[in-house]
């Protein structure tokens, strides 16, 4: 398996993998960048070999070894860009445990990984992601410092999850604004797909704001919750992205904005919290560039959550408004990469790219310039 010299490598500062024989933990770490602060990002616990169940198992676990490599490359760099543009004080990390959560995260196993990032001396600071719970962090977080987004503790910031609604908020105000020339949202109308934590604060949002709200989930108590809220229209999961609205925000899974749906999407704006929503990157923002619609790039647009965790790893007291005031700067951020999508006619993904790549590429600089040489 190439890994040099594969893109997804590209710039990556140092990859670890760690095994524990006791607990069975498997687990990679990758730091993409530390130039703006402290590698961080969650930790994703995937059976990426549940697929493969089919195939011999030597096969499957050599197929499943190099998709969690793909994996923990591609989202470690993607947690720079997300923090470089947030203009956060943290680099990129993220880290993956391979197996099946249930069975294998133990309380042990997590000490056994919190061992290992502790072995890192603060260059990575892990936070919960798909497969991890806060309970599971808790239990890392006994054999190492470097843990955030706990709840409770002196410097816990807790669920990030109103914070990401609040920025997908303010963010899709800005797509409005840029792309409907509207400084409000009465009367925009919203399909929210994805009623979970971020899908209903957000919800909540766009009804105070007056936006007239088309919604799905696959979980009938999470769209119930937001008919509670007020007057929405409820679709099947399957028709949401095609319905007739200004504004699509995809709230639930990655990969929705693909070759398939794009075509039927009749929204202008596509403005939502889910993380990876294009499936091939350059390919579907560019798509949309030509049918005229403006996506704002994910990991531009769902950084509140990492916005309120950053005092956590600076164990710094921030309070609220402070907070709020970090978070609602997302809009200014995407109306700048909006514009420059406009003048180079080029995809708004693109554009956040290499914006972000600018950014790491200075403070890099900057640091290396900054560091004796006998300390390099
Ligand atoms: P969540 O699991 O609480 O909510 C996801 C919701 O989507 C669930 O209610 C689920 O039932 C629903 N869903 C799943 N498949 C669906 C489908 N096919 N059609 C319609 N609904 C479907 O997750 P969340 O924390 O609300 O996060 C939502 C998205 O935003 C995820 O992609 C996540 O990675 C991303 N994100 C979240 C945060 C955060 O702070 N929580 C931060 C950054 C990015």
């Amino acid at each position: 398996m190439p890994v040099f010299n594969s893109r997804s490598f590209r710039d990556h500062e140092q990859v670890v993998f760690c095994s524990d024989r006791v607990t069975g933990l498997k687990a990679i770490i990758a730091v993409h960048s530390t130039a703006l602060g402290p590698a961080t990002g969650g930790t994703r616990f995937w059976d990426y070999g549940a697929i493969y169940k089919s195939v011999p198992v030597d096969v499957a676990e050599s197929r499943a070894e190099e998709d969690a490599v793909y994996d923990v490359l591609r989202l470690s760099r993607g947690m720079s860009y997300k923090n470089a543009m947030a203009g956060l004080r943290l680099g990129g990390g993220k880290s993956v445990i391979i197996g099946a959560p249930k069975t294998l995260g133990t309380d042990d196993l997590m000490r056994a990984f919190g061992r290992n990032v502790n072995r890192l001396g603060g260059n990575y600071y892990a936070a919960e992601d798909v497969g991890t719970s806060p309970a599971m962090l808790a239990a890392a977080s006994e054999a190492t410092e470097y843990v955030c987004g706990l709840e409770g503790g002196e410097f816990g910031t807790g669920d990030p999850s109103p914070h990401t609604a609040l920025g997908v908020f303010v963010g899709i105000k800005a797509a409005v604004r840029h792309r409907l020339n509207k400084t409000d949202l009465k009367g925009i109308r919203v399909a929210i797909q994805g009623l979970g934590h971020v899908g209903q604060y957000l919800a909540r949002h766009l009804l105070d704001a007056g936006a007239d709200l088309i919604v799905t989930d696959i979980v009938e108590d999470n769209i119930n919750a937001v008919k509670a809220m007020g007057d929405v229209t409820v679709v099947k999961p399957e028709g949401i992205h095609a319905v007739d609205c200004d504004v699509f925000a995809p709230c639930a899974l990655g990969g929705g904005l693909n070759r398939k749906t794009i075509p039927e999407i009749k929204a202008t704006v596509i403005a939502g919290a889910a993380n990876n929503q294009l499936e091939r990157e350059g390919v579907e923002d560019e798509d949309l560039r030509r049918r005229g619609a403006l996506y704002a790039p994910d990991y531009v647009i769902n950084a509140g959550g990492i916005i309120s965790v950053e005092s956590e790893v600076y164990k710094e007291r921030l309070d609220e408004d402070a907070r709020r005031a970090k978070v609602l700067r997302i809009g200014d951020t995407l109306s700048r990469i909006f514009e420059a999508s406009d003048r180079q006619e080029r995809p708004t993904g693109i554009i956040a790219n290499e914006m972000a790549e600018d950014i790491i590429r200075s403070a890099g600089e900057a640091k290396l310039a900054a560091t004796p040489a006998a300390a390099e």
